[in-house]
C-alpha cells in the first residue's frame, strides 16, 4: 500500500494549491471563496522519489472544529485516521486564529506525524510572521508558498523523512549491469536446444558451481555474449559438468521446465521451424508467462525450412490464436546447427530482457490510465459500475501495476486483459507479461 498524506487546515489557508503543486497538476479547483464546499481529492503524488497518496481535505473543512473538536465530523476523523502523515497548513498572512489553534489541539492529540507548513511565507515578512507557529506546539513550522513554490525542495526532504521506511525492495528487484543476465533454455524434445547452447558457448565455455541465489541443485554455466556482458544458463538439473547440462536440456520434463523458468530472468524457448510451433510448445510459452518471465522465440531449423514466408506465417497464426498475454513476443530465426542467426539471439534477448526491467514513471503511467478508462469505459459488475482511480507500478521483472478503484477487485477478466494490452501498446512492451493487482478501495 502506498505511504497516505493527508493536507489539512481551516479554509483557504491554500490546502489545495499545496495540493496542486505536489501532485504537479492542477486538480483541485481553487476558490477565493472560503468554505466553497469541495470534495475530497486524491492523487498519487511523486514526492522525494517515492509514490505517495495525496489526500486534499478542502471541502471537509466546513467540519473544522470551531472550538469543540467533539464536532468534527467523522469524515475529517477517518481522513485523519487514514492517514501516515498529516500536513497542517496556516496561513501566515492572516495569522493564526482560533481554528488553527483548535485544529492543531485536535492534531496533537492524535499522535499523528505532523509537518507544520507556514504558508503564503513568500517575500520578507513571510518568515518573520511564520514565528507565530511555534505557538502551536507542532514544532518548527516550515516555510512555504504553495503558489510561488517556494520551500518546496525542503518540505520533500521533511516529508520523506517522516514517512514510515520504505519496504525494501527485494534485492531480486534491481537491475544491475555487472550481474549476470540468467537465461534459461526450454522447449521441447528435439528442438534443438542443446545445440542452441553449444553455438552459444562456442570457444568461451566456463562451467561454475552453484552459486548464491540459485537453488541448491542448480548449476550455471557462464560466458560472455556479444555485447560483452554476462550470462549465465540457469538449469536446475543439479548437474556440475556441461555435457550433463546438455543431457538434462534434452530430456526436460514439465517440472525440470518449470524449474528452470522459475530461476532465470529471460526464458529462451527453442522451437523448431520445420514443424511449426505445436501445442507442447505453447505449454511451455504459457508456463513462462505465468512464471512472469521476458520470453524469446528461438526459431530453429530456419537452414531446413523450404517455404520461410509460410512459415513464418504459420508461426504468427498460432501466436496471435493462441499466445494472447504474449503479444508481440521477439522471434528470432536462426539455425543452431549452422550458426546463421544465432549472433542475433543475445542481442534480442538484452532488448526482451530491458523491456521486462522497464519502470514507467508515474505522471506518464496515470496520463495512460485515464486515456484507456476513457477511451473504453470499466463494465458494471452486478450492475455496479466499476470506479477505477489510478494506478501504480509497484515493481518492474515483470512489470506489475497496481490499479486502485471501487470494487477494482472485481474487475472483469476481460477488462484486465484490455489494460494489459493497452498498456503494453502505450509503452511499447511487446511480449512482456504484465502482472494486475486491483485492489478495492472505499
Ligand atoms: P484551501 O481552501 O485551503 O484549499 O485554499 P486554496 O488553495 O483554495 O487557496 C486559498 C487562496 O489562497 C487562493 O486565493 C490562493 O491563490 C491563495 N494562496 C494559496 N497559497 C498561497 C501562497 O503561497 N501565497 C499567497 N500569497 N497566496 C496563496
Ligand atoms: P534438444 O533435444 O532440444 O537438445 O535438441 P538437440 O540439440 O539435441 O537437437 C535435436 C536434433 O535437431 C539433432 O539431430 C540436431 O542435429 C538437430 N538440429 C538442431 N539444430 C538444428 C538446426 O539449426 N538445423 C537443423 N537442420 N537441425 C538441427
Amino acid at each position: 500500500m502506498l505511504p497516505r498524506i493527508a493536507v489539512m487546515g481551516r479554509p483557504n489557508v491554500g490546502k489545495s494549491t499545496l495540493f496542486n503543486r505536489l501532485a504537479g497538476r492542477r486538480i483541485a479547483i481553487v476558490d477565493d471563496t472560503p468554505g466553497v464546499t469541495r470534495d475530497r481529492k486524491e492523487t498519487i503524488a511523486r514526492i522525494a522519489g517515492r509514490d505517495v497518496l495525496l489526500i486534499d481535505t478542502a471541502g471537509l473543512e466546513e467540519a473544522a472544529p470551531d472550538t469543540i473538536p467533539g464536532r468534527m465530523r467523522a469524515s475529517s476523523e477517518a481522513a485523519l485516521r487514514a492517514a501516515d502523515l498529516v500536513l497542517f497548513v496556516v496561513d501566515v498572512r492572516t495569522g493564526l486564529t482560533p481554528a488553527d489553534r483548535s485544529f492543531a489541539q485536535w492534531l496533537r492529540r492524535h499522535g499523528k506525524p505532523v509537518l507544520l507548513l507556514a504558508n503564503k511565507a513568500e517575500g520578507r515578512e513571510g518568515a518573520a510572521r511564520a514565528l507565530e507557529a511555534y505557538e502551536l506546539g507542532l514544532g518548527a513550522p516550515l516555510l512555504v508558498s504553495a503558489e510561488h513554490g517556494d520551500g518546496m525542495g525542503e518540505l520533500h526532504d521533511e516529508i520523506r523523512e517522516a514517512l514510515p521506511p520504505e519496504p525494501a525492495e527485494e534485492e531480486e528487484d534491481v537491475a544491475d549491469e555487472n550481474r549476470p543476465l540468467r537465461l534459461s533454455i526450454v522447449g521441447r524434445p528435439n528442438a534443438g536446444k542443446s545445440t542452441l547452447l553449444n553455438a552459444l558457448l562456442g570457444e568461451e565455455r566456463m562451467i561454475t558451481g552453484p552459486e548464491p541465489g540459485l537453488t541448491r541443485d542448480s548449476v550455471a554455466v557462464g560466458w560472455t555474449d556479444e555485447t560483452g556482458k554476462p550470462v549465465r544458463l540457469v538449469d536446475t538439473a543439479g548437474l556440475r559438468r556441461r555435457a550433463r547440462i546438455t543431457e538434462a536440456l534434452e530430456q526436460m520434463s514439465t517440472a525440470a521446465t518449470i524449474a528452470a523458468l522459475k530461476e532465470c530472468e529471460v526464458a529462451v524457448l527453442v522451437v523448431d521451424a520445420v514443424q511449426g510451433m505445436d501445442e507442447q510448445d505453447l505449454r511451455i510459452a504459457r508456463l513462462a508467462e505465468r512464471e512472469g518471465r521476458a520470453v524469446v522465440i528461438a526459431f530453429n531449423k530456419w537452414d531446413a525450412v523450404e517455404d520461410r514466408n509460410a512459415a513464418r506465417r504459420r508461426l504468427e497464426d498460432v501466436l496471435t490464436a493462441s499466445l494472447a498475454q504474449l503479444k508481440g513476443v521477439f522471434v528470432v530465426p536462426l539455425s543452431a546447427a549452422t550458426g546463421r542467426g544465432v549472433e542475433r539471439l543475445m542481442p534480442t534477448v538484452r532488448e526482451a530482457y530491458e523491456l521486462w526491467n522497464r519502470r514507467v514513471p508515474t505522471g506518464a503511467l496515470n496520463r495512460w490510465f485515464e486515456a484507456a478508462l476513457e477511451r473504453h469505459a470499466p463494465p458494471l459488475v452486478n450492475g455496479k459500475r466499476l470506479k477505477l482511480r489510478y494506478a501504480t507500478m509497484p515493481k518492474a521483472r515483470p512489470p506489475t501495476l497496481a490499479i486502485f478503484g471501487t470494487r477494482a477487485e472485481q474487475m472483469p477478466e476481460d477488462y484486465r486483459r484490455y489494460l494489459v494490452n493497452s498498456f503494453r501498446e502505450a509503452f511499447d512492451m511487446p511480449g512482456v507479461p504484465v502482472r494486475v493487482n486491483a485492489r478495492g478501495t472505499d
